[in-house]
């Protein structure tokens, strides 16, 4: 059973992999990233979890193709662009492979939670960062409040802030739907009661996930300067070609590894959640 789950896995993640290279949306390692976290994801977990994760990566991705041209100016602040390497694939999908196999030793909701308050803060934070560019409105920093740059790492604008709890509802209804449709294809009842709390669930999870990551990118998250552009960036090297220097933030922790972390705070307050309420 979970040899032909794997597979199919792979078959699927594949297609969606090559779609996203074709698509300009992965560079060829992040299609490999795509492939390993879905067929493992697919394989463990299921096919609720598989869908839930492509329903991130679809959206993400026609959000990052949305009004591109507008967004071309600020995202030279970002490390890398609008196309994911491994490292993005690992940060945004590597928390949900191990819950998979955590989920898959030990079945307990709280793991299907947390997987779900993940995926919630995954694209609640890529939402907010592909529609709050795009605001007229200043972004302030989560921080102090005072008003920055926009792209600046740890700003937030209203609209970003509605979009993230957006993605995350989005992830909510995407994982009652598919794990109803799961739980019924397999004869078992289609746990209604999920339908309640899953919701507010998501939501919560993905906008305090979100948050965290916005604090995280104010904070300890590194940052770098490029002398030659007079611009604040998230890349050792610039994209002009220049090093850029160290302004501030611990070494380690770039924006792949603030999405990992971030993930994690998402599926712990999802797990929470879900031991306290359900
Ligand atoms: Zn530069």
């Amino acid at each position: 059973m979970i040899g032909l789950r794997l597979l199919l896995g792979f078959v699927l993640s594949s297609c969606i992999g090559f779609a996203g290279y074709r698509r300009d949306s992965l560079t060829p390692s992040g299609a490999v990233g795509a492939v390993v976290v879905g067929s493992l994801t697919v394989g463990l977990g299921g096919w609720a979890w598989g869908l839930m994760l492509v329903a991130f990566f679809v959206s993400s991705s026609l959000l990052s193709h949305y009004r591109r041209a507008d967004k071309s100016g600020v995202s030279d602040k970002f490390s890398k662009g609008h196309r994911r390497d491994l490292g993005q694939a690992l940060a945004n999908g590597g928390l949900g492979v191990l819950l998979a196999l955590f989920y898959r030793l030990s079945p307990h909701p709280a793991i299907l939670a947390a997987f779900v308050g993940a995926m919630a803060t995954v694209s609640a934070d890529t939402w907010a960062t592909e529609i709050g560019i795009l605001s007229r409105q200043a972004p302030r920093l989560v921080t102090t409040l005072r008003t920055v740059p926009p792209g600046t790492s740890g700003g937030i604008t209203r609209g970003g802030s509605l979009a993230a709890l957006a993605g995350g509802l989005f992830i909510g209804i995407c994982a009652i739907v598919f794990v109803s449709a799961e739980r019924l294809a397999s004869g078992q009842s289609a746990a209604l009661g999920i339908w309640w709390s899953g919701l507010p669930i998501a939501g919560i999870s993905g906008l305090v996930g979100a948050f965290f990551d916005s604090l995280l990118g104010a904070t300890a998250q590194r940052i770098y300067y490029c002398q030659a552009c007079q611009t604040q960036t998230e890349q050792a090297i610039h994209r002009c070609g220049s090093p850029a220097y160290p302004q501030r933030g611990w070494r380690w922790l770039n924006n792949d590894m603030v999405n990992f972390v971030s993930s994690g705070v998402g599926a712990l307050v999802a797990a929470g959640l879900t031991i306290w309420l359900v």
